[in-house]
C-alpha cells in the first residue's frame, strides 16, 4: 500500500515540527511514501521540504496556492501548477511530474482541470482511504484504529491520504505502520504501485 502525505498550509501552528516528526517515524520504520508538496509550503520550509526528497520519498505537486482548481481560469491553472513545479525544482531539487494531487480533491472529476494537468505532464492521484485527519477531534488512537480498519477493508494497493501538519497524524503514524505490518502490508511509493506504473 501507499502512504501519502499532503504538505500544505504553511500558516498552521506546529506544522514544521509535525512534518519533521512524520519523516522521523517513516525513517525509523524504513517506510517509503509519497509527499504532495504545496509551493508556498516548500517556500516556507526549505529544509523540511528538501528532506522529503533526500529521505527517498516520492515528491509530487500539490499546487502553489492550494486553491480549489475548478475556480481558476485556464491561465490561472497553468500558473498555479507550474509555479509549484518551479519552486519544488529550485528548492527541493526534484521534478514532481507526473504526480499531482488536487487540493481538497476539487477538480479530480473536472475534464478541463484534468486536461490542463495532462498538457503539463501530470496525472491526478486520488486516495482510496481518507482519514479526515484534519479534524482536531480525531486524535491519534482514533485515527490509528480508523486507518487500520479502512485499509484492511480496501485491501491490496490502498492509497492512504494523510496531511503533514495535524498533530494527531503524527501520534497515529507509528501504530498505523506497526498495525499494517502485522497484517502483512508492505509500503511503497506511488510510482511502485502496479496500477500507476507507466
Ligand atoms: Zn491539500
Amino acid at each position: 500500500m501507499a502512504l501519502t502525505f499532503d504538505a500544505e498550509h504553511p500558516d498552521r501552528p506546529h506544522r514544521a515540527a509535525v512534518s519533521e516528526g512524520l519523516l522521523d517515524v517513516l525513517a525509523e520504520g524504513r517506510v517509503a511514501s509519497t509527499w504532495f508538496l504545496q509551493g508556498r509550503w516548500v517556500e516556507s520550509t526549505h529544509e523540511v521540504a528538501r528532506r522529503v526528497a533526500t529521505d527517498g520519498h516520492l515528491v509530487g505537486n500539490h499546487s502553489f496556492y492550494h486553491a480549489r482548481l475548478p475556480l481558476l481560469t485556464d491561465a490561472g491553472l497553468v500558473t498555479d501548477i507550474t509555479d509549484a513545479e518551479r519552486v519544488i525544482g529550485e528548492i527541493v531539487g526534484a521534478d514532481p511530474r507526473p504526480w499531482f494531487r488536487c487540493p481538497f480533491g476539487a477538480g479530480e472529476d473536472d475534464p478541463r482541470v484534468l486536461g490542463i494537468l495532462a498538457s503539463l505532464g501530470y496525472r491526478n492521484i486520488g486516495a482510496d482511504v481518507v482519514l479526515e485527519d484534519w479534524e482536531p477531534a480525531r486524535t491519534g488512537p482514533i485515527l490509528a484504529a480508523h486507518a487500520l480498519r479502512l485499509v484492511f477493508e480496501h485491501g491490496d494497493g490502498a492509497v492512504v491520504l494523510f496531511h503533514a501538519w495535524p498533530p494527531g497524524t503524527l501520534d497515529a503514524l507509528p501504530a498505523i505502520i506497526d498495525g499494517l505490518r502485522a497484517i502483512g502490508a508492505s509500503f511503497v511509493r506511488i510510482d511502485e504501485l502496479e496500477r500507476f506504473a507507466s
